[in-house]
């Protein structure tokens, strides 16, 4: 979800979500979902759970463990269905009210959402609602979706979210709870990832990803498709398409970094795809080396697929400390500088007289790649060759992924001479989008129905913007920005 400016305080943010129909320890199991979905948001974390009276929610900033550890909040969250969300706002002020699962009181019953992805008309439906006296509690563009539920015309719950969801555009992945019911939600092209899982007794559950099914013992059942409902109930459970079937865009970008390696994600497991990313890379551009060093952990299965078709040594050659946050979520740029320093240190005997490669996922501002750069440079390294496992980043993503704004993308501003001199490697390149959609298994990317959302690395945009654009009414909410580079 993406917050709106309501005050200052504007997040981009990264989620995962979490859902569990018919279980006698409904929370304890969404928390342990929540534990395991951690690395699509560590900024904070709710549930909201339903015991067939009550609807109780407990909301907290940061990690899952530290906000469910206590006994006392986790019986408060007694119940047969529970659902819950994890954060993760890179910059800017973070605030309880944001956090979800969102909850409230309408007409028919409480219903609770959480929500993964960004809308991208939200601000344009907020100043509708709002001058058609809604009263707004929180900045998250989520809000909006209660709002179009609580005041739709629509009969019965479904239909009034089927009429929310045909007037927002953007990427989302939600689970929604009522009092008889869970429900699943993937966006019309299905940007974001939703599965759904079974466990033997019949209790379902979504999750963002599989290896949040696989921490609780649940069996993997299907993707939840592009564009579809999935109602659980103790009816059994239905599916509904009330967009058609379009074709599906899924976000590339889960792959390349964001969804975890042990994942299978829109049918492929991450760690073969990075893997094969890795392959395709050493077969694009490979050069003379005597060792493969990952950036960890997020360039090591790549590196991994690098090694093994350019058969050369692979090396853990840089230690990451574990005990460190993402170095992204740091607010200046003095303080990205240091969490690097903080987060990587060069296994030196490993590096020392060699020529290196380094394989790690992507270049965003360029920070981390022209630290290790020098840390291996420092560490003895006689050339530093970077490989980079996605092509060059060139666009800001506005379905759910946070990059900075195009300003700030070192690829934006940079050729790749240019951003090679930036991070003083001897050289540098990147997958090409071809390469990247054969690692994918498509032999290349159709340029007239492209099969992922790449927007970041094309600036191919396949929702349209419309709070970033703006209206004729309202003129444009954000600055422009050109589309090609
Ligand atoms: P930078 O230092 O700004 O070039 O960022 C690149 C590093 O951040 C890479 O090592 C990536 O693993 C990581 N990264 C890339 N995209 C993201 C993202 N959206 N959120 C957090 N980390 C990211």
């Amino acid at each position: 979800m993406l917050t709106t400016p309501f005050d200052d305080d504007q997040l981009h943010e990264e989620c995962g979500i979490f859902g569990v129909y018919r279980h006698a320890d409904a929370a304890r199991h969404v928390a342990l979902g929540l534990h395991a979905l951690q690395h699509r948001g560590q900024e904070a974390a709710g549930i909201v759970a339903f015991d067939g009276a009550r609807f109780q929610a407990h909301r907290a900033m940061g990690h899952v463990a530290e906000a469910f550890e206590s006994d006392r909040v986790m019986a408060e969250l007694a119940g047969y269905t529970a659902i819950g969300h994890v954060r993760y706002a890179t910059f800017g002020a973070t605030i309880l009210r944001n956090v979800q699962p969102l909850f409230a009181d309408m007409s028919f019953g409480g219903f609770a959402v959480a929500h993964n992805g960004n809308l991208t008309n939200a601000m344009a439906l907020r100043r509708r609602l709002v001058k058609a006296g809604c009263i707004f509690q929180s900045t998250s563009d989520t809000e909006v979706i209660l709002h179009l539920v609580s005041t739709s015309q629509q009969n019965g719950v479904i239909d009034r979210f089927i009429d929310a969801l045909k007037q927002i555009q953007g990427a989302y992945s939600l689970v929604a709870l009522t009092d008889n019911m869970m429900i699943g939600v993937r966006d019309p092209l299905g940007v974001r990832p939703l599965v759904l899982g079974k466990f033997e007794d019949g209790t379902m559950v979504f999750a963002s990803e599989t290896c949040a099914l696989d921490i609780i013992g649940a069996d993997f059942v299907r993707d939840v498709e592009a564009g579809e409902i999935v109602i659980v109930s103790d009816e059994g459970i239905r599916s509904l398409k009330p967009f058609g079937s379009p074709k599906s865009r899924f976000c590339i970008f889960e792959h390349i970094y964001f969804a975890r390696p042990d994942s299978i994600v829109d049918g492929r497991s991450v760690y073969d795809v990075r893997k094969h990313i890795g392959a395709e890379l050493a077969r694009e551009s490979g050069v003379p080396a005597d060792v493969i060093i990952p950036v960890p952990d997020s360039g090591v299965p790549a590196a991994i697929g690098y090694a093994a078709e350019a058969g050369v040594p692979f090396e853990l050659g840089i230690i990451r400390n574990h005990y460190v946050g993402r170095t992204f979520i740091e607010p200046t740029q003095q303080i990205r500088n240091l969490g690097v320093k903080l987060k990587h240190n060069a296994n030196r005997p490993q590096i020392e007289g060699k020529r290196v490669i380094l394989v790690d996922d992507s270049i965003v501002r360029g920070t981390t790649s022209l630290k290790i750069v020098q840390m291996v440079r420092d560490a003895g390294a006689t050339e530093v060759h970077m490989r980079i496992a996605s092509p060059p980043t060139t666009h800001s993503c506005f379905y759910g992924v946070d990059t900075p704004e195009r300003s700030q993308l070192l690829a934006a501003t940079h050729d790749i001479e240019g951003m090679r001199k930036f991070i003083q490697a001897d050289s540098l390149a990147f997958i090409s989008m071809d390469g990247l959609y054969r690692a994918m298994g498509e032999p290349r990317r159709n340029t007239d129905a492209p099969q992922y959302c790449d927007a970041c690395f094309t600036g191919d945009y396949p929702i349209p913007l419309t709070d970033h654009w703006g209206s004729e009414e309202d003129g444009p909410r954000l600055p422009l920005f050109s589309k090609a580079i």
